[in-house]
Parts: C-alpha cells; sequence; structure tokens
C-alpha cells in the first residue's frame, strides 16, 4: 500500500499550499477565507522515486461546533488513518493556543509528527522559527510553501519517516 501523509493545523496556516508545493502543481484550494476545505482530500505525490498519498485537510479548531466540528473530526480522522503527520503552523504568528491544543490531539493521536513552520519566506523568518522547539515536537522544518523555500528539506525528512 501507497503510505499515506496527512496535513492539519488551525485555518489559514498554508496546509492547501503546502500540498501543491509537495504534489508540483495547483490542486488543492488556497483560499484567504478560513474553512473552504471541508473534508479530507488525498493527492498522489511522489519524491526521491517514492509515491505516497497526501491528504489536505480543513483546519483543526478545538471545541468547535457544528460546521467547524465536522471539519475538524475529518482532520482527526486523516490523522488517524495517517502514517505520518505534518503538523503545520504560522511561523510569522509563532504558537498559538489553538497550536497547543492540537499538539495535544497529535499525542493522543499516538502518529509520528513532523513539525513544519510555514510562512518563513525569509532567513529573519526562519531564525524566528526555532523557537517552535517549544511546542515538544522536535525540529521546526522552516518552509514557505508559496515559493518553496526549504521544500525539499521537509521531503526528505518526510521519506525518512514514511
Ligand atoms: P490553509 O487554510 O491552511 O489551507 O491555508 P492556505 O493554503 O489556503 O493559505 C492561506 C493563506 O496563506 C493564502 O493567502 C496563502 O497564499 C498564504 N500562504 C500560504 N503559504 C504561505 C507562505 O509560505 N508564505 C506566505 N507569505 N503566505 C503563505
Ligand atoms: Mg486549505
Amino acid at each position: 500500500p501507497v503510505p499515506v501523509v496527512a496535513v492539519v493545523g488551525r485555518p489559514n496556516v498554508g496546509k492547501s499550499t503546502l500540498v501543491n508545493r509537495i504534489i508540483g502543481r495547483r490542486q488543492a484550494v488556497v483560499e484567504d477565507v478560513p474553512g473552504v476545505t471541508r473534508d479530507r482530500v488525498p493527492y498522489d505525490a511522489q519524491w526521491a522515486g517514492r509515491e505516497f498519498t497526501v491528504v489536505d485537510t480543513g483546519g483543526w479548531e478545538p471545541d468547535a461546533k457544528d460546521r467547524a466540528a465536522a471539519i475538524a473530526a475529518q482532520a482527526e480522522t486523516a490523522v488517524a488513518t495517517a502514517d505520518v503527520v505534518l503538523f503545520v503552523v504560522d511561523a510569522v504568528v509563532g504558537s498559538t493556543d489553538v497550536d497547543e491544543a492540537a499538539v495535544r490531539m497529535l499525542r493522543r493521536s499516538a502518529k509520528p509528527v513532523i513539525l513544519v513552520a510555514n510562512k518563513a519566506d525569509n532567513a529573519a523568518v526562519e531564525v524566528e522559527a526555532t523557537s517552535l522547539w517549544s511546542l515538544g515536537l522536535g525540529e521546526p522544518y522552516a518552509v514557505s510553501a508559496l515559493h518553496g523555500r526549504g521544500s525539499g528539506e521537509l521531503l526528505d525528512a518526510i521519506m525518512e519517516a514514511l
């Protein structure tokens, strides 16, 4: 079976942009409006001659109600059915209460997690991103999903984790 990588995180951190970067085409819907991705959306991907499935999810939020709760539940199902999870945070904003709640959810899942510090468009944000060690998920991979910065290193780390 093809290994599965789930991409999760709070709304607007750049999950869909990262998915597009990983698959090398603009297929996942990127929006400034949170809540555009409602389900789990799988895409075929490959790196270093290996095939895998990358799953885009909607924004995860704790204590969500109604539609947001359904989106969060889909994200949790994506985590439960993944081999490796990419947990995406916004390196410009830094870690938030919602990110910390997501970390607790991810710990309960006991899945291998790679921490992605996205929106690291320049060296200054990349340096800032080291503070995300505090989330307790190991090394933060500073990436600019938009421009491609750091994406090769991230993909190598994904391959090692699979
Ligand atoms: P999602 O809700 O987590 O899927 O986030 P999206 O991928 O839809 O992106 C939300 C917004 O963040 C969009 O305006 C993206 O263009 C922007 N964005 C995503 N990745 C980056 C990045 O690496 N750098 C910058 N500057 N903006 C980004
Ligand atoms: Mg999205």
